[in-house]
């Protein structure tokens, strides 16, 4: 299970519930590049977060304010 960046909750898509699984070392190494968008494999949407709600799409953890809404 791999911990999310932002909350060190297991990383959980919120698209669709499933446990995200980097499918190399690559794409798990880029969980600690947040420039790098992740994609979920199950959904093929951008990966968020189910606890914290964090986008993993590259932006970044720079202050999103329509992550307010
Ligand atoms: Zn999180
Ligand atoms: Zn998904």
């Amino acid at each position: 299970m791999i911990d999310c960046a932002y909350c060190q909750r297991p990383l959980i898509c919120d698209g669709c519930q499933t446990p995200y699984l980097p499918p190399s070392q690559e794409y798990y190494e880029a969980l600690s590049r947040p420039e790098i968008p992740l994609h979920c494999p199950n959904c093929e949407q951008i990966v968020v977060c189910h606890w914290c709600k964090t986008p993993y799409d590259g932006q970044g953890d720079e202050v999103d304010e329509e992550s307010e809404a």
